[in-house]
């Protein structure tokens, strides 16, 4: 997959795109991310890319001209027209769900904002969509368009080595994902389950599934609205003194 970044700060950007799990995929070739800088799409002898607001207030605005002209530049370079994701504190709340849709996409492109964010008319002629990471306010898109692209690319096949390393986890199934431990067995009077050390498959499997219950109950009850769940499920979780999340 082929992933653009629009941003005023892309040596922050690649400092973490480099690293671990997502470096490895871009040296493997499964993963392609290209940080662009805004600035250098500038028309102006200062490069600024900002100005005052019209009509006054606090303040600076991103110029559309420098990002529409990078972005047509991104499209040329990827022979495409990547999916413009803005980062912005007004998108729609990134889940799971959406970052599963967005790492089918052939092509993708984050726009970093800063500042008191960019022209609207940006957001009308080119974003295709816009994504926040929660409902507060952060300086910039950078950290926002880091936590989207870490949480797309890993699944994109070939990123990590096994699908179930994402499927079984918190939010994919819509239930948390179950207590997880490694050696010793023991540590510091604290015993791991005694189940985990059985080597039977299926007991540990109930076990797992019972443990998501409890925690996704215990924790984030509202989730338990829309998960996938069995008879049993609901069953074991009245027998556990929760109430049935279907009724
Ligand atoms: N003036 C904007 C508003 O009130 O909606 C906030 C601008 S914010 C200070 C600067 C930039 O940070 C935004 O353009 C956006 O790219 C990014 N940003 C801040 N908070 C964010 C969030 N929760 N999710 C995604 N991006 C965010």
């Amino acid at each position: 997959m082929r992933i653009d970044l629009m941003t005023l700060f892309p040596d922050m950007c690649r400092a973490v795109l480099d690293e671990s799990i997502l470096g490895r995929a871009q040296k493997k070739g499964v993963l392609e991310v290209h940080c662009h800088q805004i600035r250098e799409y500038t028309k102006n002898r200062q490069m600024q890319v900002d100005d005052y607001p019209y009509g006054g207030g606090q303040g600076l605005v991103m110029y559309a001209q420098p990002i529409a002209d990078c972005f047509r530049a991104v499209c040329e370079q990827a022979g495409t027209r990547p999916h413009l994701v803005y980062m912005s504190p007004q998108g729609a709340v990134l889940t799971q769900k959406r970052a599963k849709e967005l790492s089918e996409m052939p092509a993708l492109c984050v726009l970093c904002g800063h500042y008191e964010g960019v022209d609207e008319r940006v957001l009308e002629a080119l974003v295709d969509e816009q994504i926040s990471i929660g409902d507060y306010v952060l300086t910039g898109g950078e950290l926002p368009a880091l936590a989207l692209i870490d949480c797309v690319s890993r699944l994109v096949p070939g990123v990590l080595s096994e699908e179930t390393c994402y499927t079984d986890e918190s939010h994919y199934s819509g239930l948390l994902e179950y207590p997880q431990y490694t050696r010793p067995a023991e540590w510091e009077g604290r015993e791991i389950p005694d189940v985990l050390l059985t080597g039977h498959h299926e007991n540990i499997r109930r076990w797992r599934r019972e443990q998501a219950l409890l925690r996704t109950a215990k924790l984030r009850p509202d989730m338990l609205k829309t998960a996938e769940l069995l008879e049993e499920d609901r069953r074991f979780l009245v027998e556990n003194g929760f109430s049935d999340p279907k009724e």
